[in-house]
């Protein structure tokens, strides 16, 4: 095991000698891809393939076509029946279990595995772990990996790193946005990463069945000390073609006043619940998210717990009180 004590935002020696060893190395993004996961796929397997290897690209869950502008986006891969790889990255990942199917202990437990992460909850489960909680993006990254590695930037990598960049900050509104966060995504501008694009796309683009479920869900809003919070049941959705999340609409709820920490609770049809939360500056829903078997950043969070949506719904808003109290 590695830890972190090399400078901030420099891969680790390491991980610089086991991606240039690898042939073949299999990148896997986290379960219900978002643009950081999927941006960070496609950017470092675009990136090690221009290097001369045979990456695979994988994750399990289907990756969202809002991210079909993405290079490789089509051999983004949901099941590794192909040749065996000799390295595994683990990408944007905080737990193992975020890797989903893709990660078979019994097939690829002997290969060394790399985990590049930027969650504040990461466990370090790999080999060689570069988990850095200051940069805004695993795709904030893979930029410096790509420094670190000497390569140049062009226009398809530029696009790939600024997705995850625009989509985990969305589009720069959170406080994590510094002076090199603004001076990465400026090179990568110059590089022609299209940023107006790439927004709208991600960011200001919805199908009318999301605008219709989160109608549904915001029927069911309440806001009580400061904890605002709504549903989203397999009820609502059974009438809107196969869509599962209520995608932005957690964030949007959390623009309400009054309101300290925000969450979204999805009903599944395996008898679990979803839990998506945000919280305002000051207030950390990542250690809640932990402790309910989840994870992810103070003002971003998430995790997936059992039971029934009405009871899973009181019993973890009543949590998110307890944080909302803390006088910020
Ligand atoms: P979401 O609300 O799904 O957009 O997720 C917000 C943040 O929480 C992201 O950084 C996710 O990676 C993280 N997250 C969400 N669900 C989980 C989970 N079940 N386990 C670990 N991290 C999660
Ligand atoms: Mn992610
Ligand atoms: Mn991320």
């Amino acid at each position: 095991m590695t830890d972190s004590s090399h400078h901030p935002f420099t891969p680790p020696p390491e991980l610089l000698d086991a991606l240039s060893s690898a042939r073949r190395p299999l990148l896997i993004a986290h379960i219900s891809p978002d643009g950081d996961a999927i941006g960070s796929l496609t950017a470092l397997g675009y990136l090690l393939y221009r290097m001369g290897k045979d990456p695979i690209l994988a994750c399990q869950d289907k990756a969202p076509a809002t991210f079909n502008f993405l290079p490789f986006y089509d051999r983004i891969v949901q099941n590794v029946d192909s040749e065996r790889p000799d390295l595994v990255i683990s990408l944007d990942s905080s737990d193992p279990t975020r890797m989903g199917g893709i990660y078979e202990e019994e097939r690829f437990g002997d290969l060394p595995l790399i985990v590049i992460d930027h969650h504040v909850t990461n466990v370090y489960f790999g080999d060689i772990n570069w988990v850095d909680p200051q940069c805004v993006a695993t795709d904030q990254m893979i930029y410096y990996l790509t420094k670190a590695l000497n390569e140049p930037l062009d226009e398809t990598l530029a696009t790939a790193l600024l997705t995850g960049i625009v989509t985990d900050t969305r589009g720069f509104r959170t406080y994590n946005v510094t002076p090199a966060v603004m001076h990465v995504t400026g090179e990568l501008i110059d590089a022609g990463a299209p940023l107006a694009m790439i927004t709208e796309r991600t960011l200001d683009t919805r199908s009318m069945a999301l605008i219709t479920l989160w109608g549904r869900a915001l029927d069911t809003v309440e806001l009580a000390d400061g904890v605002i919070s709504a549903m989203n049941t397999l009820a609502m959705r059974k009438d809107l073609g196969g869509i599962i999340r209520a995608e932005g609409l957690v964030s949007f709820i959390l623009s309400a006043q009054e309101a300290k920490i925000a969450a979204v609770f999805t009903e599944m049809p395996d008898g679990k619940v979803e839990c998506s939360f945000r919280a305002r500056r000051g207030y950390d829903v990542s250690q809640i998210a932990l402790n309910l078997g989840g994870g992810g950043h103070p003002p971003a969070a998430g995790c997936t717990v059992e039971g029934e949506i009405h009871a899973v719904r009181r019993m973890v808003v009543e949590m998110l009180k307890e944080e909302a109290k803390k006088k910020k």
